[in-house]
């Protein structure tokens, strides 16, 4: 009998306040409304008050900026600085292979290292990772296939957005044996598709 109730205790379960789909609770990123009334990211999932949660996906993060059911979730304000709050979290957790290409293109951008567009890349004289927004040109894709090559799952606004340049950004690119570029690889094959 012990064993048999061992065998079907789970572990506690909580609803995402975005998509609804049921995840360990633990697999979450929780979210409360601060005394002050302003939305709060809990990491250690202990602070008092109203709380709701959400996947650690950019998906439901995005989704919930549009549909303002975070907010509504909480009945609290949300600021910039929660969703970037958010984002790091939800980079961090673990499970999201999307936001930790996001994090990664953000550090290399900042670290220098990021090439941006087709013509730059081709004056680089290394063996070079070449990333490409999922709604680049045809001519971009030929391009790419040039090089090792990845296909993102953001578009160009996305990948814009991500490293902090404004204007549609189709194409970016890593030296091949940089740390940067062996994290994507790394994350590309434990997704096992484009990222
Ligand atoms: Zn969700």
């Amino acid at each position: 009998m012990t064993y048999s109730r061992t065998m079907t205790r789970s572990k506690p379960q909580r609803s995402c306040s975005v998509c609804r789909v049921k995840s360990d609770k633990s697999d979450l990123i929780r979210v409360v409304r601060s005394p002050e009334g302003r939305a709060v990211v809990d990491i250690m999932k202990k602070l008092p008050g109203r709380g709701a949660y959400i996947c650690p996906d950019s998906e439901c993060i995005m989704n919930a900026r549009k549909s303002g059911k975070l907010a509504h979730a909480l009945g609290a304000v949300i600021d910039d600085d929660f969703w970037r709050q958010l984002e790091e979290a939800a980079g961090n957790s673990g499970t999201n292979a999307g936001l930790k290409v996001r994090s990664v293109l953000g550090l290399s951008r900042k670290s220098g290292l990021l090439i941006i567009g087709s013509d730059n890349i081709e004056r680089e004289r290394r063996k070079m990772l070449v990333l490409m927004a999922c709604d680049c040109s045809e001519a971009v894709r030929e391009f790419a296939r040039k090089h090792e090559c990845m296909l993102l799952d953001m578009n160009t606004a996305q990948l814009s957005e991500v490293i902090g340049t404004r204007g549609g950004v189709q194409i970016v690119g890593l030296p091949l044996n940089s740390g940067f570029a062996k994290k994507l690889i790394s994350l590309k094959n434990e997704r096992g598709i484009a990222i």
